[in-house]
This record gives C-alpha cells, structure tokens and sequence, in this order.
C-alpha cells in the first residue's frame, strides 16, 4: 500500500477493477461518482439508480436487513436482449424459421416472477415450460397469450396430461413431452377420451456431453429422455395409429449453465440431424427445443470456466440458428421453429442480496517481545525460535515447524504441563509467525502450495446479516461463486482481507471462495467497519437460489421488494413481501405457536409462585415472549 493510497486516492476505477464489476455486471451494473453501486437497467446513464437510496427507502418503511430486490426492468431488458439477439441472428443468416423462447418455471417459480415473464415476454411471444402439475396449473394461470409456447416436460399423470389437454382445446400451443416410454400410451388414451388431439413431442439423450456443473441432463446415460430405439418406437407407434401429425417437436436439455460454446454446438448439430430424420419419417415436426444451458458470467472470465462461459449470448444465438440451419439446408428440411428454455439468462441478473456486516473479528500480528523469559517451557521457545528465523528462503520449512509446535503445545496444555498464561502467549507467537510467513510469501514468484491458503488463514472475520442456506444455497451445496462486493465506500481503500461468515453460526455458513479474472481468490477486500452500518450485495442470486434455500438454524425468507426503475432515474418500491417471523419458521417445522405460549406462561406462573417473579414480571416478559415471536428471523437493530 503506497502513501497516496492511504491519503485517499483511491478511485472508483480501482473499485471497479478490484470487484470486477464491469466484467460481471454486464450493462446493469457499475459505480458512481460518489462510489456507490449503482443499478442502471437502460443504456442511458441518466435512469441509473444508486443501491444506497434503495437501502435509505427501505429503511425509511421500517423494513430491516437482510432484504432481496428484484429488479423487473432488468427481467425486461434481459427477455428483450434474448429475443432480440435470436431476432438478429436469423435476420442476418436469413433463417425462413421463427424463435419462441420459453421461460422454464422452476428456475425462480415466485409468483411475481411468472406474472412478470409472461407480461414483458407478450410482445416476443415468450412462453413458460412446466415440470410438474403445479408448475402448470401456475403457468396456465398466468400465460394469455396464444401464439406463445407451452411445453410441459416431468412425469405426467391423468391429471397432468388432462389440464394439459384443455389448455390445448383452449386454443393454447401446448406440447406434451415424452421424456419416458410408457407415457406415450397414457397420453393418447386421455386424449381419446376428452376428444382432444394432443401435440406431442420427444426429449432425446444425446450423445454429447458438456462440461460445466450440471452436465448429468446430457449424454448417453442422462437420467432423462430416451434413446434412439425408444423414438423409432414411438414413431412406429404412431404411425400405426395413424397419428404421425402429433409429433411435432423434438427437445432435448444439456444441462444448465454450460460454460463451452463448442458442447452447445455439437448438441445442437446431433439433434438438429435427428429433427431431419423424423421429419423423413413423416412426423408433422416443426419445432425444435434446445433446452436451456446458455450461461452467466458470474465471475466475469469469459472463460470455459465452470462458473463463466466462453461466448456471449449473440454469439450463442448465432451459433445456434447457423448448426440448425446448416443441418437442415443439407437435408432440405423447412427451418423448424427453434425454442430455448433459458431460465438461468433471463433471471439470474433481477435479483440482488442486500445485508449489513454486524461484527468482525480481527486475527492480530500481536507484537512479541525483542528477548524471551528463559524460563518458559522449551516448545514455546522452540516457536520463538521459528519466528526469528523467517526469511523467504525457509518460509515452507517454519510453517510446518510452526505447526508442529503449536500442536505440541496444545498438547502440553491438556496434559496440565502449562498454564493458561502461557497458552495465550504461544498463540500470539504463533499468529505473529504466520503474519510473516505471509508477508514472506508475497515477495516469492512460486509459493509453495502448502501456503496456497494462509492469507485467509489471517483473514478478518465479516459477520454478516444474512444466511448462506437461505438466500445462497448453490455457495453452500455445489461451490458456485456469486460476485459480493461493498455497495458503498468505493472511493475509499478497503483496508482488511476477509471472508464472510453469515449468523448461522455453522462452519459451512460462509463464503471464502471469491469471484476472480484468473482464478478464484481466498479473501475478499473490505473497508474498516465505522459507527454507520456497512453494505454488501451479493449478485447474479435471481436463478435457482430462492425455493432451493433451507431453514438451516431457522432463519426464514428474508424481505423481498420489487423495484421499478423509471426512465427519468427515479424508481417505485412496487411491492414488498415481508419476509418470515419467528412464529411463521416455527410453524413450517409444524411446532404449534399456541401451544408453546401456554406452556410458557405456565413456566411464568411457575416462577411467581417460587417466589422469584411477580405477577406484572409475568406480564412484561409474555410481551417480550409475543415480540419474539412475531419478529424477523435475522438481526434486527
Ligand atoms: C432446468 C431446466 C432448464 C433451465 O436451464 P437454464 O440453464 O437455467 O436455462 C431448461 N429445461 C429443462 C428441461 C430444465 O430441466
């Protein structure tokens, strides 16, 4: 850290390059002026809004951290862009088809979500995909408009397939897909029965497989789909019944955020090549599903990384309408319609995870002294030793010295060799040893991988109001990296190196793997904490985060508010979803509020007649009992 650094030099563009928002923001995200993270739905810079006011307008209706946006205009921009991009791609390769996008529902199934795809997708006829009963009964509610796509995938039941068929005698494009054998038979005995001509179509597993988190949807032995000899039959089966018109679509699903643009082109080139066949079979066909897989950025790479991808989304557009096409110009096939279910692209950029930092605990250099009382036990001054001797020559060697020697220590202390006192004073050698073997580190080219980790050994500690189970359960279960940065103070130098740790209290509630261009980062730079609250966000959380998460500790939904940006740079907390209370959790694992008030207040009245209350005691502590109950389920100020 250089002098003009600490005198306040620090810019926003350095923020900007140290938290990589330019690189994952995309155009929705970046800093103002005043170093504050600002929410920027147009291309105009005049619309941008500032996260901080946000916080100022939800706190001024009482709502407390942690809090969930979700912005609709950027839901809009990204249907916009995704219809779009396909749009220009066919209009430049001349492609005769068209493209229908569907949103698939289980990717973030709230309420406000599905009302809001269907009505910013109207004017692209953007439809919904369902993988369950509910899910359509959910879609069918929402969806009005007849020229978009309904395609229902999952196992299907009578009821499923009956729902399905008279959204279908609706006037609905409703596609059944056969995911497994036997339901062919089902859905042709229901349709005979209500008298309704069911559109069929057939999710193959493809030989292709990608790589990326998810990639089990894909390959020969995806758990999904059928293989070639079970199509063939469902052809011949329909062509014996003479329904070879039902089957008009062909779908497949990779798997999600595929990060290659080469596996989602040799996905393509295969199914686009059945496609052809069955229409040389004679099936009606017509249209082409792709499933979804088109990434996020969230690390900001544009690397075949697992948490990136190497193509952006007119690049996947392009690439996509090219392999159909070519396979189909081959064969002189009419160009299919082609549909995606992307999910992840269209919602992961809507939400944001607000909370404030409630504590930090800081692990010291602790000063040592120059010389050492002779009279301490020979491990300790075996550390001792270790210390002094540092140089970056031997930075390996006095780790694993260091190490052994601590643990020889905590051993001494259980068998009561020595005492407490000097316990204490051997820690402070020790975490002053590994402050220097850092500091050590920093100035060798190759670091031994032993120390790969140790700046987040020293790490401070950042207690944060929120709940990794909760709000971010792909961190906790599969490793995925989300961007977190400060929101505010970014024309500030962010003085600590910390990881995060949410009020779980669990080892897995934290986050110590930080989005980086090259690889990933143990340690994420924070400001000093003050007296007034600090701000972090964590980004990119509106795919798969919100139904997956749990009631780990019993921490609840947080609040969410739905924010509209207007054009002028002024914006309307539209509506807000107060998050769970305290009794609301505690119903969920089905404990019955009721009953524990009475039991309580006997427990009260217990106290009264021990003599050790009285009875208005009684009356203040059900009050603060009822608060309890009633109150968020995370830190309130
Ligand atoms: C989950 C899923 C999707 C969504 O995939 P994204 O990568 O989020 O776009 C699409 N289709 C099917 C069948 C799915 O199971």
């Amino acid at each position: 850290m250089n002098k003009t650094e600490i005198l306040g030099r620090w810019t926003k563009e350095k923020s900007e390059e140290l938290y990589g928002i330019k690189n994952w923001g995309s155009t929705y995200f970046s800093i103002s002026d005043e170093g504050e993270v600002l929410v920027n739905p147009y291309s105009d810079k005049k619309s941008a809004v500032s996260l901080m006011d946000i916080v100022s307008g939800v706190k001024d209706r009482g709502l407390d951290m942690p809090v969930l946006l979700r912005f609709e205009n950027l839901l809009d921009s990204q249907i916009t862009y995704l219809n779009e991009s396909f749009a220009k791609a066919m209009k430049s390769l001349d492609y005769k088809g068209t493209y229908r996008g569907v949103y698939p529902i289980k990717v973030n199934q709230q309420q406000q979500v599905v009302e809001e795809v269907t009505k910013f997708g109207q004017k692209y006829h953007h439809g919904l995909e369902v993988g369950s009963k509910p899910e359509l009964i959910a879609a069918l509610s929402h969806i009005k408009d007849k020229e978009s796509c309904l395609i229902c995938n999952g196992y299907k039941d009578e009821e499923f397939i009956d729902l399905g068929l008279y959204a279908t005698k609706m006037g609905f494009n409703c596609f059944f897909v056969i995911e497994m054998p036997n339901e062919l038979d089902i859905i042709l005995e229901r349709s005979k029965i209500l008298n309704i001509k069911p559109n069929i179509g057939v999710r193959i597993k493809l030989s292709a497989k990608a790589g990326g988190h998810w990639t089990d949807s894909g390959g020969d032995r995806s758990i999904f789909g059928l293989n070639m000899s079970q199509i063939i039959e469902i052809v011949d089966e329909l062509k014996e019944k003479g329904m070879l018109d039902s089957l008009k679509l062909l779908h497949y699903h990779l798997g999600s955020q595929i990060p290659n643009i080469r596996d989602i082109r040799n996905a393509v080139l295969e199914a686009a090549r059945v496609y052809a066949e069955l229409v040389n079979e004679g099936a009606a066909m017509g249209y082409l599903d792709l499933g979804g897989g088109l990434a996020i950025d969230y690390d900001g790479s544009s690397t075949n990384y697992t948490n990136s991808r190497n193509y952006t989304v007119e690049e996947y557009c392009m690439d996509v309408v090219e392999a159909v096409m070519r396979v189909m110009d081959q064969r002189d096939t009419p160009h299919p319609v082609i549909i995606t279910e992307s999910g992840r692209a269209l919602v992961a950029y809507y939400s944001i995870l607000l909370f404030n930092v409630l504590d930090v605990a800081i692990f010291e250099e602790y000063e040592i002294p120059e010389k050492l009382d002779e009279s301490l036990p020979e491990q300790i001054r075996n550390l001792y030793e270790v210390n002094k001797s540092i140089n970056h020559k031997n930075i390996q060697e006095c780790y694993n010295d260091a190490l052994y020697y601590r643990d020889e220590i905590k051993d001494m202390f259980k068998h009561g060799r020595i005492s407490l006192r000097d316990r204490s004073f051997s820690e402070k050698i020790f975490w002053n040893t590994i402050h220097q073997i850092a500091k050590a580190k920093k100035k060798l080219k190759f670091a031994p991988p032993e120390l790969e980790d140790i700046e987040s050994a020293i790490a401070d500690i950042y207690y944060c109001n929120f709940s990794v189970f909760q709000s971010i359960p792909d961190s906790w279960a599969i490793d995925q990296l989300f961007p977190v940065m400060p929101i505010h103070r970014l024309l500030e130098l962010p003085k600590r190196n910390a990881v995060i740790a949410d009020i779980t209290c669990d080892c897995d509630g934290k986050i110590d793997r930080f989005i980086d261009l090259h690889d990933e980062r143990s340690t994420l730079p924070l400001h000093e904490l003050k007296k007034e609250e600090y701000y972090l966000g964590i980004f990119l959380v509106g795919a798969y985060q919100e139904t997956l998460g749990d009631l780990h500790n019993l921490f609840g939904d947080t609040n969410v508010i739905s924010v509209r940006i207007n054009k002028d740079g002024s914006f309307e907390l539209i509506k807000e979803i107060q998050g769970d209370s305290v009794e609301d959790v505690l119903s969920y694992v089905e404990f019955d509020v009721k009953q524990m008030r009475a039991n309580f207040r006997e427990t009260a009245e217990e106290a009264i007649r021990e003599g050790l209350m009285t009875p208005s005691d009684r009356k203040e502590i059900m009050l603060s009992f009822d608060n309890g109950l009633r109150g968020y389920t995370y830190y309130e100020r």
